[in-house]
């Protein structure tokens, strides 16, 4: 394979529901959830997937990796269709694509210690390691991820929502994924937090190599953070390119509506803050 071919091509991939009608005769009404989506992903690339909440963002990365039937369509993964993968094939591949939810208390199962649910991917994926060697590994990923490793017997009760959405990601990576897929993973955060878990991702991704699909409604987080931006609209791409491009000139006018919905951040409180920053600056080098 050449340096150059994406580890995953989707290829007109469609999902559908069919939703109980209502009426006398009760008749089935078709939902096209998504509709005949089509794009690539690199090694080490982030692909940001916004859009209003409904538009399919979700259906669409579940149906990637089969966790939804898609009623039609390819998701190929390093040269193989996940849609004709066989059950073997698609633990292996469980293995490689991991995902980061939403809501990360709601996420984590409130019976299992931290040290645990980071754990249990191993146990599915890498049965033959034994305990130590597992408690190692769990250690030295809080560590990657911000958390002290002494909180290993803790429950996600007694962590912080950042803090439990380190647990989410350190059990996403402990299987060392070649793609892990974010599911609105901060946009239950506060904002600080938020950039926080955005720069320890970003942090994370470079030293790992990994490739992500980060999904979000919010198209500031996604240019933060993605290199190129699809944009869905009812289950469709509406726009498919470079991130700065897309907000600097977006093309559809649904992506402009996106882009308006985002606050844009008072000029005059931005010069009071930098004025701020250059007087602390030059009174700290004054002290030294
Ligand atoms: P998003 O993640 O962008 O908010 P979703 O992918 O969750 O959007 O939903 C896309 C559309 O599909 C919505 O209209 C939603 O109601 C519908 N949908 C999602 N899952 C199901 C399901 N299991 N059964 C029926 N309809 C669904
Ligand atoms: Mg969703």
């Amino acid at each position: 394979m050449s340096e150059k071919e994406p580890i995953l091509k989707v290829r007109n991939l469609s999902v559908e529901f069919s939703l109980p009608g209502g009426g006398l005769f009760g008749a089935k009404k078709i939902l096209k959830a998504v509709q005949n989506v089509s794009f690539d992903l690199h090694e080490g690339e982030t692909l940001g997937i916004v859009g209003e909440s409904g538009s399919g963002k979700s259906t669409l990365s579940r149906a990637i990796t089969r966790l939804v039937q898609a009623s039609g369509g390819e998701s190929v993964w390093l040269g193989q269709d996940i849609q004709k993968m066989n059950s073997k094939q698609l633990l292996a591949l469980r293995k490689d694509i991991q995902m980061v939810f939403q809501d990360p208390l709601a996420s984590l199962n409130p019976r299992m210690t931290a040290g645990a649910i980071i754990a249990e991917p191993l146990l599915t994926h890498a049965p033959g390691i034994g305990k130590a060697e597992r408690t190692a590994r769990v250690a030295e990923m809080m560590e990657k991820v911000g958390l002290v490793p002494s909180m290993i017997n803790r429950y996600p009760h007694e962590f912080s929502g950042g803090q439990c959405q380190r647990i989410g990601i350190a059990r996403a990576l402990i299987t060392r994924p070649k793609l892990v897929v974010c599911d609105e993973a901060v946009s239950a955060l506060d904002v600080s937090i938020r950039a926080q878990v955005i720069n320890l991702l970003m942090d994370l991704q470079k030293e790992l190599g990994i490739s992500m699909l980060f999904i979000s409604h919010d198209i500031a987080v996604v240019r933060h953070i993605a290199q190129r931006v699809l944009v869905m609209y009812l289950g469709e791409v509406v726009e498919l390119g470079d991130a700065e491009q897309i907000v600097s000139n977006p093309q559809h006018d649904y992506t402009k509506k996106l882009i308006a919905a985002v606050p844009v951040p008072d000029p005059k409180v931005e010069m009071q803050r930098r004025e701020v920053r250059r007087r602390m600056r030059r009174e700290a080098s004054a002290a030294a």
